[in-house]
């Protein structure tokens, strides 16, 4: 079976795990965290990077740094996983959800402003597949209605708006090393991008279970103490040596994925053109990491047996989040402004094809012919590589499926 994705493991890995070990220090807040922590901050403008044991910890910790607030309303794009709006509501705020455009499955920014009230507090977007969102657009009414903006930005390591990586240009980003992302530590992790001098000292303070021991190690006190609400947000240093192994091979990771993504557009457009599919956009200000290939089938009713036409020729493909406000928490604790038929729509079209480092030439060419096949569509153009071949067979039970 050729899984959704698979993580990049090389022998780095290995040896910066064992140096970690040797030197047997390991709660965290060592040498590897301190390399991550520095090569994040190359791309920050102001503020400080904090490795932590997830994404969705790095959201909580957001939604501290911001002080939120029982009552308080985020608005967020209701097409996300659940972390995006657990971390708020776990402060007693109120989920809003919105609208996505269903050309990217990023927060539709025309539907922030009519869902803003004399409660709102952030506004918390997400960069879907590493396709960063109109920024300019969604800082500028955030300056003028004086709210705070956090990316969650899980999905974007090594992507970039107009030259501004993902995560860095909210006064918080939250960047997830779980499993299935681009960079991974080993599993689990993620980082809290800080990206406002003002709010570092408070982040520190919360990050470290509400202390002050930085200061104490800093000898700019001598002993330290309770100073905040915080919790033990601090990644391990031996997953810290993982994330280290896996930012020093970024470069092979994103020229492999990169490559993927661009033949898996180029020979799926034919699908598009059929009608059958839609592809995603990428707009012009954005430099995308290619974390996932995702389309959207124009008949929804094909989804069930498309998947399953997949899986029987031993790929996996999965539909992905269903929209927070149509399930149970969401309908409880939050709501829905404007017109949620697009959005509901666009989510029960999507489906996502495998994508990953290792992922071979034979083994993508052998996903695309399939997905062509469900459609009754033989072989491929010859220009994947050279390597499919223009008028390639496809098995009779194939076509039988559409
Ligand atoms: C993966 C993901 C998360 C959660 O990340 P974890 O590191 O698993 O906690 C949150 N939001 C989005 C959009 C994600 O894709």
């Amino acid at each position: 079976m050729i899984p959704l994705s698979r993580p990049y493991i090389d022998n780095r890995h290995f040896e910066n795990i064992r140096e970690v070990l040797s030197a047997a220090s390991l709660a965290g807040q060592g040498p590897c965290s301190e390399r991550c922590e520095q090569w994040l901050q190359k791309s920050m403008a102001n503020g400080k990077a904090f490795l932590t044991k997830s994404c969705t910890s790095a959201l909580e910790m957001a939604a501290l740094i911001l002080q939120i607030e029982p009552g308080d309303e985020i608005i967020l794009p209701s097409y996300t996983f659940t972390s995006t709006a657990n971390a708020f509501a776990l402060r007693g705020a109120v989920p809003v959800f919105v609208g996505v455009n269903p050309k990217t499955m990023n927060i539709d920014e025309s539907q922030i402003e009519p869902a803003i009230t004399g409660r709102t507090k952030a506004i918390v977007i997400v960069h879907y597949s590493g396709t960063s969102c109109d920024m300019d657009l969604i800082l500028g009414i955030a300056r003028r209605r004086h709210l705070l903006v956090v990316e969650d930005a899980a999905q974007g390591i090594c992507a970039s708006y107009k030259g501004a990586q993902l995560g860095t240009m909210g006064d918080v980003g939250c960047l997830s090393f779980h499993e299935i992302k681009n960079v991974t530590s080993a599993g689990q992790g993620g980082a809290c991008l800080v990206n406002k001098e003002s709010l570092v000292a408070r982040a520190e303070t919360i990050h470290d279970n509400g202390t002050n021991k930085a200061q104490m190690k800093r000898g700019e006190v001598d002993h330290y103490g309770w100073q905040e609400v915080g919790s033990n947000f601090i990644m391990s240093e031996v997953l810290a040596a993982i994330l280290w192994a896996q930012l020093q091979a970024k470069d092979k990771i994103m020229k492999r994925r990169l490559a993927l993504w661009d033949a898996y557009r180029a020979q799926l457009t034919m699908l598009e053109e059929r009608g059958v599919i839609a592809l995603p956009w990428i707009p012009e200000y954005n430099a995308h990491n290619a974390h996932l290939f995702w389309f959207r089938l124009c008949d929804p009713d094909d989804v069930e047996r498309f998947i399953e036409h997949m899986r029987t020729h031993g790929i996996s493909s999965t539909a992905h989040y269903s929209p927070l406000h149509l399930s149970p928490a969401g309908r409880r604790l939050g709501r829905f402004v404007g017109d949620d038929s697009v959005t509901n729509l666009a989510s029960s079209q999507l489906v996502r094809v495998p994508i990953y480092p290792d992922l071979s030439n034979d083994e993508q060419e052998d996903v695309i012919h399939t997905v062509k096949a469900f459609w009754g569509v033989a072989g491929g153009d010859s220009d994947h590589d050279g390597k499919i071949g223009a008028n390639e067979v496809v098995n009779g039970d194939l076509r039988e499926s559409t």
